[in-house]
C-alpha cells in the first residue's frame, strides 16, 4: 500500500492511531528529520517543559537460575550449575541497599531467572522482609515472564499472583521480558519464556490492580518491522483499555539487541546491527505509535551517551538510570556507564534541564549534600 508520508505524520500530530501498516510505512520511507520533528513535537504534548528525567536506583538479581534458555541471555545459569545462586539478604540486598541510598536512589529493580523451585512464598517472604528492613525502599521488581512462572508454578491466577506481591511490597512492574511480542519471533528465541499473549495479559491484570507498569521492545535480531510495529499496536491497546484511575504503562523503552557472545548470533546469526540512526527512528516511532504513553526513555545503557542525546531531540523524554548495576544486558556486551554527574551533564549538554525522578515518574529533589555523598560512594564502589 501507498501512503502519503504527509498524511500520516499529521494524523500522528493529532494523537490519533496509526495502524501497523501505517507505521511501517513511515519507518520505511519517512526521512529521519521528519520522524524526528514530528516524535519531538508529539513529545512536546505530552511534556511541555525542558526538563529531562533520570533516576537513581540499583539492579540486583534474585537468582541467576533459569529453565527458559533464552538465546540472547548469557546472565542464566542451569539449575545444579557451579556458578547458580539465589541472592541472600544478608549477602545480596543489605550492601547494595545502604549504597543505594547513600547515593540518593530509593528504588531497588529486581529481576532473575525462572527459578524452578522459587514459587509464590519465596517472592512474598523476600518483599516482606526487605520493606520491614527498609520502609521507604521502592521495589521495582520482576516482570511478566516472571510472574506467569509463578503462576504456573502455582496453579494460580496473574491477579492473585500479582496481588499477593503487591500486599507484601511490590511497587511496580518493569516490562521485562517483552523482546518482540510476535509468537513466531519468541519461539525462536525464547521459547521457555510466557508466549506475547500471556506477557499483555500479566500487564492487563497488573492495572487491574493499579500497579504501575512500564513496557520495552528488544528489536534489531530476527523480526521484521511489521512485528515491531505490530509490538506497539498490542501495547497501546492493552494501554487503553487500563481503569480510568490507572497509571498502567507509565514508560516506554526500547532498546537494540546485544549480541556479544550469544547463543542467538552464533546459531541464528543474528547481529547487532542497529545504527544511531536507526535507534533515533525507533525512538520517533515510539512516539507516533504510542500516542497513549507518555514517557519514552532513550536507552544510553546500549546505545551510548551521543547517540541517546539525540533521541531527546526525537520524541525522548527520560534518560533512564545511572543503574548502578545491571547484569543482563552487560552481560551480553553493553558497556556504556554513567555517574550520577555524568549523566546529568549529558542531558544539560544536549540542551534539557535534568530532573531527578521516581518510578512513578514524580520528581525529586536532589539531596543537597548528595554531591560528596556521590563522590563519596562512587569512590568506594570503584575501590
Ligand atoms: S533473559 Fe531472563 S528468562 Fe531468559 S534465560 Fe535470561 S534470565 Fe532466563
Amino acid at each position: 500500500m501507498n501512503y502519503n508520508i504527509s498524511a500520516l505524520l499529521q494524523k500522528a500530530l493529532r494523537l490519533e492511531f496509526l495502524s501497523a501498516e501505517e507505521g511501517l510505512f513511515l519507518f520505511e520511507n519517512a526521512p529521519t528529520t521528519q520522524l524526528m520533528y514530528v516524535g519531538n513535537a508529539i513529545k512536546k504534548l505530552h511534556v511541555p517543559h525542558q526538563k529531562v528525567t533520570w533516576i537513581i536506583d540499583r539492579n540486583s538479581n534474585t537468582t541467576n537460575v533459569c529453565i527458559a534458555n533464552c538465546k540472547f541471555c548469557n546472565f542464566y545459569r542451569r539449575p545444579g550449575h557451579d556458578e547458580s545462586y539465589v541472592t541472600t539478604i544478608e549477602e545480596g540486598y543489605k550492601q547494595k541497599i545502604d549504597e543505594t541510598f547513600a547515593l540518593g536512589g530509593e528504588q531497588l529493580l529486581l529481576q532473575g531467572g525462572h527459578h524452578p523451585d522459587l514459587g509464590l512464598n519465596y517472592y512474598v517472604e523476600l518483599f516482606k522482609e526487605l520493606k520491614s528492613l527498609y520502609p521507604n525502599l521502592k521495589l521495582h521488581a520482576l516482570g511478566p515472564p516472571e510472574i506467569a512462572h509463578i503462576t504456573k508454578l502455582e496453579q494460580s491466577t496473574h491477579i492473585e499472583v500479582l496481588q499477593a506481591l503487591k500486599d507484601a511490597g511490590l511497587d511496580s512492574l518493569p516490562g521485562a521480558g517483552a523482546e518482540i511480542l510476535d509468537d513466531r519471533v519468541r519461539r525462536l528465541i525464547s521459547k521457555g519464556k510466557c508466549g506475547g499473549q500471556e506477557w499483555l495479559d500479566v500487564m492487563r491484570a497488573a492495572h487491574q490492580l493499579d500497579i504501575t507498569t512500564s513496557a520495552t521492545m528488544m528489536f534489531g535480531h530476527i523480526e521484521t518491522n511489521m512485528e515491531r510495529m505490530e509490538h506497539f499496536v498490542a501495547l497501546r491497546q492493552v494501554q487503553s483499555e487500563k481503569p480510568t484511575n490507572a497509571k498502567g504503562f507509565l514508560a516506554f523503552i526500547p532498546w537494540p539487541f546485544m549480541d556479544e557472545d550469544t547463543i542467538l548470533k552464533k546459531i541464528k546469526r543474528a547481529r547487532n546491527q542497529c545504527t544511531g540512526d536507526e535507534y533515533v527512528r525507533m525512538i520517533a516511532m515510539s512516539r507516533i505509535m504510542l500516542p497513549n504513553i507518555v514517557n519514552i526513555q532513550a536507552s544510553w545503557l546500549t546505545v551510548g551517551k551521543a547517540t541517546a542525546q539525540l533521541c531527546l531531540h526525537a520524541g525522548a523524554n527520560d534518560f533512564g538510570s545511572i543503574m548502578i548495576e545491571e547484569n543482563v544486558v552487560s552481560a551480553a556486551g553493553a558497556a556504556f556507564r554513567f555517574t550520577s554527574d555524568g549523566i546529568q551533564k549529558a542531558i544539560s549538554d544536549a540542551g534539557f534541564i535534568p530532573q531527578l525522578r521516581n518510578q512513578q515518574y514524580e520528581y525529586r529533589d536532589l539531596p543537597s549534600n548528595m554531591k560528596q555523598q556521590v563522590l563519596d560512594v562512587e569512590k568506594m564502589l570503584v575501590d
